[in-house]
């Protein structure tokens, strides 16, 4: 019988970086399970923004975490992550996302994260594809920026292992073992194994595994994606993240080229029981083809960005992300049986929030309080939900909308 004190289902950036703090800061023997490869499905995707005073002031020392413990990762490893520190260029072309700002301004302030006014010709200078002419207040935020989410996930791995933990790939979880109200390990093929605690972060088919524990996760798997540019010398290189609220989209550098991620009214939503195995084999769409998509989205955007029309795309990226109704992350104990935990639906921020939420669990499995409050991110506060319907797919399909009022989307 295979015994260990905490098992994580889920071998993305979150099931990484909770294993990287357990094992970093405590004694205790960790163990990830991993269906396919490590960070082979949400966590390989995506765009790789790290923002730290994004809108949401909850969630603001999660990401800050994030930013400061790639140097401690790339001390402990002796590699370098690659973090992209590039800054970020938020643009208020309204009264309402210019109060917006502002308020991020002062959560920034709180937490001691800088920022400075720009005029548009220093807009300009730094993005020289961008038209400020239409924006009331530009804040540049100079130590955001964006990472390879693999580089970044693999990294939580790679120092997870040097501190002790176990990561077990190729390897589904069945089921749970429950006993007297207490999950007590999980099933899987090559047998069962128990833990102490038991750990969800199965990304978007965490609501399965919880529903043997009687609780489906109130969220649902959404589609994100980019596009992204040929290389094209008039981008300026490495322009800061710049994020256009009022244009619906958020553009980052790539070497050369350009990134750009659109807001959708609707995003296109999906039931987790219809999801395979393995998300690589899986197109997350309704039918309708991407570069209408974009075709669409450049009519508010070419206000920001003259030039879009004439834009040449090089490639398309899409996947899921998890949301939930209220845009927040679900991260804590399970309602119903003790000893069971997640970290899911983290709604297109799991790889800014990741050492947040990984610092979050290690301390709530041992027994200790989080170095934040976690309270916003409950994962029972929606009370009891159907995750599966058409009605609550819709609630989370439009918190991705919405997100878009304060951060991009993606
Ligand atoms: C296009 C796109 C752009 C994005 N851009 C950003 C961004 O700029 N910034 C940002 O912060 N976030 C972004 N995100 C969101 C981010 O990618 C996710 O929030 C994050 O990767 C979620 O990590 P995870 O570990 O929860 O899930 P995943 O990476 O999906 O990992 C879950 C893992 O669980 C495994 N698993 C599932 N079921 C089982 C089982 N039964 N047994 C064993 N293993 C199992 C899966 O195989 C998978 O590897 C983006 C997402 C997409 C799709």
């Amino acid at each position: 019988m295979e015994t260990v004190d905490h098992i994580i289902i889920g071998g993305g950036v979150l099931g990484l970086s909770i294993a990287y703090h357990l094992a970093r800061d405590s004694r205790e023997s960790v163990l990830v399970i991993e269906r396919n490869e490590l960070a082979s499905a949400a966590s390989s995707k995506a765009a790789g923004l790290i923002l730290q005073a994004a809108g949401k002031a909850f969630q603001t020392p999660l990401v800050k975490l994030t930013r400061d413990t790639m140097t401690l990762l790339e001390e402990d490893l002796g590699e370098t992550i690659g973090f992209h520190d590039v800054g970020s260029l938020r643009i208020a072309a309204s009264s309402a996302r210019e109060a917006e700002l502002r308020g991020m301004e002062r959560d920034a302030a709180s937490h001691g994260i800088p920022f400075e006014h720009l005029s548009g010709q220093d807009a300009r200078d730094r993005a020289p594809w961008l038209n400020p002419s239409r924006a009331h207040r530009i804040t540049l935020f100079p130590t955001d920026g964006y990472v390879d989410p693999y580089m970044l996930s693999t990294a939580y791995g790679r120092a997870a292992r040097k501190s002790g933990a176990r990561i077990r790939t190729r390897t589904a979880v069945s089921d749970l073992i429950v006993n007297s109200d207490c999950v007590t390990g999980v099933r899987t093929a090559s047998g069962d194994v128990f833990g102490g605690s038991v750990i969800d972060a199965a990304g978007a088919w965490a609501s399965l595994i919880s529903a043997r524990a009687g609780y489906p996760l109130p969220m649902a798997p959404t589609r994100s994606h980019y596009w992204i540019t040929a290389a094209d010398t008039s981008y300026g290189g490495d322009f800061p993240v710049t994020l256009l609220p009022d244009g619906h989209a958020y553009m980052r550098p790539d070497t050369g080229a350009m990134v750009i991620g659109v807001q959708e009214a609707n995003s296109a939503t999906f039931d987790a029981r219809q999801l395979p195995d393995d998300i690589n084999t899986f197109s997350p769409t309704r039918g309708e083809d991407h570069w209408d998509i974009i075709a669409e989205a450049m009519e508010p955007l070419s206000v920001f960005f003259p030039a879009i029309p004439q834009a040449k795309f090089a490639s398309y990226v899409s996947g899921l992300s998890t949301y939930t109704p209220d845009g927040t992350v679900l991260l804590g104990a399970v309602p119903g049986p003790s000893n069971f935990f997640t970290a899911a639906g983290c709604c297109g921020n799991g790889i800014a929030l990741s050492a947040g939420v990984g610092s979050a669990i290690s301390a709530l499995v041992r027994g200790n309080e989080p170095e934040f409050d976690i309270t916003p991110f409950a994962p029972g506060r929606f009370g009891s939900v159907d995750p599966f319907s058409s009605e609550f797919r819709d609630r989370c399909s439009a918190a991705r909308a919405f997100k878009s009022h304060t951060t991009p989307s993606s």
